[in-house]
């Protein structure tokens, strides 16, 4: 059961240091998608909220006014929505934060870069121009089962795949966000080569990652790995270390595809 309740905030933008980004806007605070591998709640340093993520949604009501000042007093920048939630959380339908957000950003001509997991986006279609949006989304895997079982409680891959086309059609840049890449659960080669397929058809540029086990991921993950990858944990932290074989071998992997089919392909952290 989600707990949902408003809170205001001071600002709306922050200064992101995420590549291509100049500033984030998180117009909820917590996720109500709860991925397993999720690491956003490791941001704030508290181990009682990510022990509760994916448990409330909190909207931040008066982010549009506190926006709309904010603009007034800080440089044009590429605007990241969002960073540390979903921008397009169930609640959005209902209060339209991110929408309204993005009416003030556009109207100051702030070039904005989504990145979602729910096809809720596609309600904004008439608001994002490909001049100055780009739209990316997280796939980690096209297993219905699975992407369930890793927590996406909320949306669908097929339903983000119709995100590319539709944006892609109108001109928009899009990108699949492939990630976490988890070893041995999403890393085989049909899932791989069937996301590149996808991207290659959407004209999509592929940006991948591993795992990244900040503090209480593997405890998030310990019921699914313990039902459906029995053994996996206690090797996980060796395979995805940065220079581990194991990802040496994925990254050459997955490149060296993504050449051949003409796709192009970064890691998010290179
Ligand atoms: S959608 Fe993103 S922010 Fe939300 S739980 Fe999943 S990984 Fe975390």
């Amino acid at each position: 059961m989600i707990k949902y309740s408003y809170i205001t905030c001071k600002e709306a933008l922050s200064y992101s240091r995420l590549l291509g980004l100049d500033y984030s806007l998180n117009p909820y605070f917590g996720c109500e998608h709860g991925c397993i591998y999720c690491y956003s709640p490791s941001v704030f340093r508290n181990e009682k909220i990510a022990r509760n993520w994916g448990n409330f949604v909190k909207a931040k009501i008066n982010i549009v006014d506190v926006l709309s000042k904010q603009l007034k007093k800080i440089p044009k920048g590429v605007v990241g929505i969002s960073t540390v939630t979903d921008p397009y959380q169930p609640l959005e339908a209902k209060l339209q934060l991110t929408r309204k957000c993005i009416e003030v950003l556009s109207a100051n001509n702030f070039p904005i870069s989504i990145q979602t997991k729910s096809d809720l986006v596609l309600r904004d279609k008439d608001l994002i121009k490909p001049e100055r949006f780009d739209i990316g989304v997280t796939i980690i895997t096209l297993d219905n089962d699975l992407s369930k079982k890793l927590g996406s409680k909320t949306y669908s891959p097929e339903s983000l795949i119709q995100v590319l086309e539709e944006f892609s059609d109108k001109g928009v840049d899009t990108w699949i966000f492939l990630g976490p890449i988890i070893p041995e659960v999403n890393d085989d080669e049909e899932n791989i080569s069937k996301l590149v397929d996808i991207a290659k058809r959407t004209k999509s540029e592929i940006i991948y990652d591993k795992l990244n086990l900040k503090p209480w991921i593997l405890d998030s993950m310990e019921k699914f790995l313990e039902n459906e990858r029995f053994g996996l944990k206690d090797r996980l932290p060796f395979l995805i270390t940065k220079n581990s074989e194991y990802w040496r071998t994925f990254r050459a992997r997955i490149e060296a595809l993504c050449l051949r089919e003409g796709v192009q392909c970064k890691p998010a952290f290179p």
